[in-house]
């Protein structure tokens, strides 16, 4: 694609990064087949490369983001779909990121979406908060329907549907520690303890360091870490996330200068794309670039870690049948494809792979609270996809999409940890009680 930048514009290294990015689009449309809002909507301005002809004319054109770019860029559910598919490797992520960026600084947005964005980016990344606020909507679910029908508020409702009716008590993978392997030290890593997540389904954690510490890897809670900075990120709040950033780089940098690391595990695959990012995040950045590229270089899903090391035979092969769901974050955003299905037959479970598995469930961070329309019919379309292999349950590698998932259907749905630190000698997942 041509481009047409002045030197002026070229001198911020953002612009000049998406002018690179632009310039690879040859714009032959292939990556609108697998574009989930191109699909449901029909709309070109729904597709990636609709939105990659908008965010070129709005930075080219150095203009303030308009309704028009907000609404199509909002509709994006950064599912990164669309780079799996493009032949010519384009770096969508990028490039919508820089414009989630532009839209945050530039364009005003009406008042109760300024709130809600608001609330959200102060409340999802702290544990506390997020607990708390959980607590809340508990006492406010039954108004749900009543939120609905009032003007302006109407997007309160799936936010309250989507919290769950009771929470999980806490865990010691809640608090910086460490946990020692058993038998020879083989490993060291810290596992990032996350926000929502820690409070969601501490069990998740809690699999991933038993089985870890089994497997003779000592396991690190890092002093001083938070939120991966993720979710403030996809809202294009970039100075927020940088700060969120740079502290994890901080706290993990010390345990690595203390000790040395193998690698940085992270369970919650959204998380993971933007550890992974980190070095990019912050490559302009001359106090952390190398710090942060030295850290992303290190992290790695759960997943893949295990596969490196190798889980030998399994404890307890229950031959349950399994629906994989490859969840975005993992599958376009990390290419981590194979190991959690390889990983789920050595243990034992028959793996079924629904249709479409390439589609998002409309999970996306904040995307099925800030788009419940859309969000709700994708997970309608996974569910249906997902029930047709007829499994006992469903496996997936992100909260977001566990919870998405869990709220259309009655199949339980556990994280992949979580069944192979049951294979591999770990307690029975509650949510699987009543199987046989
Ligand atoms: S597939 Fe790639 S090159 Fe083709 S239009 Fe989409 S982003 Fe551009
Ligand atoms: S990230 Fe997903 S929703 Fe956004 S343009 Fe790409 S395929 Fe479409």
């Amino acid at each position: 694609m041509q481009t047409n930048f002045t030197l002026a514009q070229l001198a911020d290294p953002d612009v000049a990064t998406s002018e690179k990015i632009l310039r690879t689009c040859v714009h032959c449309g292939f990556c609108t087949a697998t574009c989930p809002t191109y699909l449901l909507l029909g709309d070109e301005l729904d597709s990636p490369r609709g939105r990659i002809y908008l965010i070129k004319d709005m930075l080219e054109g150095d203009k303030p983001a308009n309704e028009e770019v907000t609404t199509h860029i909002d509709r994006c559910l950064s599912c990164l779909a669309c780079m799996t598919t493009c032949p010519s490797g384009v770096d969508y992520m990028h490039l919508v990121d820089h414009a989630r960026a532009r839209i945050h600084e530039t364009y005003r947005r009406p008042l109760f979406d300024r709130m809600t964005r608001a609330l959200l980016a102060a409340v999802l990344p702290y544990p506390g908060r997020f607990r708390a606020a959980l607590i809340g909507a508990w006492f406010a679910r039954p108004f749900a329907s009543v939120f609905k029908r009032i003007p302006g508020l109407s997007e309160v409702a799936p936010m309250l549907t989507l919290a769950p009716a009771t929470l999980p008590p806490r865990t010691d993978a809640d608090r910086p520690g460490v946990f020692r392997p058993e038998g020879e030290r083989k490993g060291r890593v810290v596992v990032l303890r996350g926000c929502a997540q820690s409070v969601l389904d501490p069990g998740i954690n809690d699999a991933a360091i038993r089985l870890l510490t089994r497997q003779g890897v000592e396991v690190v809670l890092a002093e001083g870490e938070g939120c991966c900075g993720a979710l403030v990120h996809h809202m294009g709040r970039a100075e927020e996330s940088h700060v969120q950033v740079r502290r994890n780089v901080d706290a993990w940098t010390r345990v690595i200068e203390d000790g040395g690391l193998d690698a940085i595990i992270v369970t919650t695959s959204g998380c993971g794309t933007t550890v992974k990012d980190y070095g990019f995040i912050l490559r302009n950045d001359p106090a952390y670039a190398d710090k942060a590229a030295a850290v992303s270089a290190l992290a790695k899903d759960v997943t893949e870690y295990l596969d490196l090391i190798g889980l030998g035979e399994p404890t307890e092969a229950s031959g349950l049948t399994v629906a994989y769901h490859a969840a975005c974050s993992l599958q376009h955003g990390q290419q981590v494809t194979a190991a959690p299905k390889a990983l789920l037959a050595k243990a034992g479970f028959v793996i079924r792979e629904p249709a479409e598995s390439h589609i998002c469930c409309g999970s996306a961070g904040t995307y099925n609270l800030m788009q419940p329309e859309i969000a709700g019919q994708l997970r309608d379309r996974k569910v249906g996809h997902i029930e047709a292999t007829a499994p006992q349950l469903i496996a997936a590698g992100n909260i977001g999409c566990i919870t998405q998932i869990g709220s259309g259907t009655d199949l339980p749905v556990v994280h992949t940890v979580e069944l192979l630190d049951w294979a591999y000698g770990g307690p029975r997942p509650q949510k699987l009680a009543g199987l046989q």
